[in-house]
C-alpha cells in the first residue's frame, strides 16, 4: 500500500542522520574538550538567514542542525562537566527518548497514549518506592524542578486556603485570606519564581540559615510563631552551592504544630533517599506534604524532567486536575489508569516519564544507590585532591555532591577577580567545565558531580586541571 504524502524514506533518512549523528555525539562525550568550539557570530551565521520561503529535503534539514550544532554544543552530558547541577543521559534513557518523540504521543491522556500513561504510572510507584515517599502520594512528570515546585506550591495554596475556608480554584487569591509563606536564605531562585507564578509573591518571611545555607530551626521558630492562619514553609535538601539540608525534623514539627504545609525543595539532594549510607540526610524530610526533585540531574535522564509529588492527592488534583466534555477520561474507578494532566500544569504532552521508567529498570533501585555513593564519593575525593595545593580552599562541608572552593591570591591581589578568572579559564582551556557563584560576598567557584559516568579519573583530572590553571595564574 503507498500513501499520496507519507514518504517512508524521508523518515528513514531523516532517522538515520540523526541517529548517526546521535551516535558520533556520544561516543564524543568521555574524551572531547567540553567548552563549545563555535563562536555566537558563527552560531548565528548557520542558523540564521531569512525565513525560508521553499522546503528542503529533510534529511539535509537534520544533517544541517547536525553539522552546524555540534560545534556549539557544550559536552555537558560528558563525565567531565562539573557546572551547576547538570546530569548526562544514560543509554536507556537516551533510547527511550528518542523513542518517545519517534511515538510522538499525547501523554496526557490514557486514550491517546495507553502505552506512555501505563508506563508513567509505573514509573510514578517506582520513584516513590525508591525514596522511601508515602506510597499513594500523587506524582507529576514535569519540565523540571522549577515547574515541580511551582506544582506543589498551588497544591499547598490549595490545600491551606481550603482549611482557611477559601475555595482558590474557584475565586483565585482576590479577597482571599492571607497566605504566610516562609523561605530560608539559602533557598534556590526557583523557589521565587514558583512562589511568583501561583500569586504567593515573592516577598516571603525569611528565616536565617547558617554558613552552609542551612535553615536555623531557632529562627524558623520565631518567624513562624507570628504568622496567624494559612502557612507555607519552604525548605531545601541539597543547598545548591553546599548540597547541605535543613534540619527537617524541626522543621516538620514546628510547621505541623501550626497546621502549616511543608515543601522540600529536592532537585538533586532528594536523591540522598535512594541511598543507604546518604539517606540519613534527608529521611526526615519523609514527614513532609510535598516534595520536587529533577530527574535530569542526578537520575541522568535527557532533559527535560522533573518531578512533583505531593502527599495529599485531594490537594494536587485539586490544583492541577482538568475536567472538559470532548475528552476521554476515567472517572470515579479506582482501577481506571491515570490521566498524566491532571497531574501537572500541562495539558498535552509528551510521555515524559518514559525516560524516567527506562532509566530506572536499567539501573536498578542497587543501581541508582551505587550512582548517588560514587557522585558523593567522588566530591569527597575531588575536596582532598583540590586541597593538595595550599593556594585552594574547601569552603562546604562536602556531605553530598558538591564542593564549593576558593583560590586564594598570595599577594594582596583582588579574590573575586581571581577566581572569576579561574572559572573564565578553565572554561576556555575545555579539558572540564565548572561554574562560579558567589559565597560570603565574594566570588567562589562550585564543583558539582551529577554524571552518571565520572570516574575516579575525571576527578583527578579536574583537580589537576585546577592545580596546573592557578599555577599559571599572573597573580
Ligand atoms: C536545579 C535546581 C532547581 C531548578 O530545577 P530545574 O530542573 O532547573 O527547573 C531548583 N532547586 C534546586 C535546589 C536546584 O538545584
Amino acid at each position: 500500500m503507498t500513501h499520496d504524502l507519507w514518504n517512508d524514506e524521508d523518515y528513514d533518512r531523516a532517522i538515520e542522520a540523526a541517529a548517526e549523528a546521535a551516535r558520533a555525539w556520544t561516543r564524543s562525550l568521555p574524551t572531547r574538550r567540553v567548552e563549545k568550539s563555535a563562536t555566537l557570530d558563527e552560531l548565528r551565521t548557520a542558523f540564521g538567514g531569512e525565513l525560508p520561503v521553499t522546503g528542503a529535503n529533510p534529511a539535509d534539514v537534520v544533517q544541517h542542525l547536525a553539522t552546524h550544532g555540534e560545534p556549539g554544543l557544550v559536552a555537558s552530558a560528558g563525565p567531565r562537566f562539573f557546572g551547576f547541577v547538570i546530569g548526562g543521559a544514560t543509554p536507556a534513557s537516551l533510547g527511550a527518548d528518542i523513542l518517545t518523540s519517534a511515538w510522538d504521543q499525547n501523554a496526557g491522556l490514557y486514550s491517546a497514549a495507553p502505552a506512555p500513561s501505563i508506563i508513567e504510572e509505573t514509573a510514578a510507584r517506582w520513584v516513590l518506592e525508591l525514596l522511601g515517599l508515602p506510597l499513594g502520594s500523587g506524582v507529576g512528570f514535569v519540565t523540571g524542578c522549577q515547574m515541580a515546585n511551582t506544582t506543589a506550591l498551588a497544591a499547598a495554596r490549595h490545600a491551606v486556603l481550603r482549611e482557611a475556608g477559601w475555595d482558590v480554584e474557584k475565586h483565585g487569591l482576590q479577597g482571599a485570606p492571607k497566605v504566610h509563606v516562609l523561605t530560608g536564605a539559602g533557598a534556590h531562585a526557583t523557589i521565587y519564581t514558583a512562589l511568583r507564578l501561583v500569586g504567593l509573591g515573592s516577598e516571603t518571611t525569611l528565616v536565617d540559615s547558617d554558613d552552609q545555607g542551612r535553615m536555623i530551626a531557632r529562627s524558623l521558630e520565631e518567624k513562624i510563631s507570628q504568622c496567624e492562619g494559612p502557612t507555607i514553609v519552604c525548605a531545601q535538601a541539597g543547598n545548591v552551592n553546599t548540597g547541605a539540608f535543613d534540619p527537617f525534623e524541626e522543621i516538620c514539627d514546628l510547621a505541623h504544630d501550626r497546621g502549616a504545609w511543608v515543601h522540600v525543595d529536592g532537585a538533586f539532594g532528594l536523591w540522598a533517599l535512594a541511598s543507604e549510607t546518604r539517606e540519613h540526610l534527608a529521611a526526615d524530610c519523609r514527614a513532609a506534604d510535598s516534595w520536587a526533585t529533577d530527574a535530569h540531574k542526578w537520575l541522568n535522564v535527557p532533559y527535560d524532567n522533573g518531578i512533583v509529588i505531593v502527599r495529599d492527592r485531594s490537594a494536587h488534583l485539586g490544583a492541577t486536575s482538568v475536567r472538559a466534555s470532548y475528552l476521554i477520561q476515567a472517572e470515579g474507578d479506582p482501577e481506571a489508569p491515570r490521566d498524566p494532566l491532571d497531574w501537572t500544569p500541562e495539558f498535552s504532552r509528551r510521555g515524559r516519564g518514559v525516560t524516567v521508567w527506562a532509566a530506572i529498570r536499567e539501573l536498578g533501585s542497587r543501581g541508582i544507590e551505587e550512582m548517588v555513593d560514587r557522585g558523593c564519593d567522588l566530591a569527597t575525593r575531588f575536596a582532598e585532591k583540590i586541597s593538595e595545593d595550599e593556594r585552594f580552599r574547601v569552603l562546604n562541608d562536602v556531605v553530598l555532591n558538591q564542593v564549593l572552593f576558593e583560590a586564594i591570591p598570595v599577594s594582596g591581589n583582588d579574590k573575586s577577580e581571581l577566581n572569576e578568572s579561574l572559572v573564565e579559564r578553565a572554561q576556555r582551556d575545555g579539558t572540564i567545565w565548572l561554574s562560579g557563584t558567589s559565597w560570603n560576598g565574594s566570588a567562589a567557584i562550585r564543583f558539582s558531580i551529577s554524571n552518571w559516568a565520572t570516574s575516579e579519573a575525571d576527578i583527578d583530572l579536574a583537580a589537576e586541571t585546577m592545580i596546573r590553571l592557578l599555577g599559571e595564574d599572573p597573580d
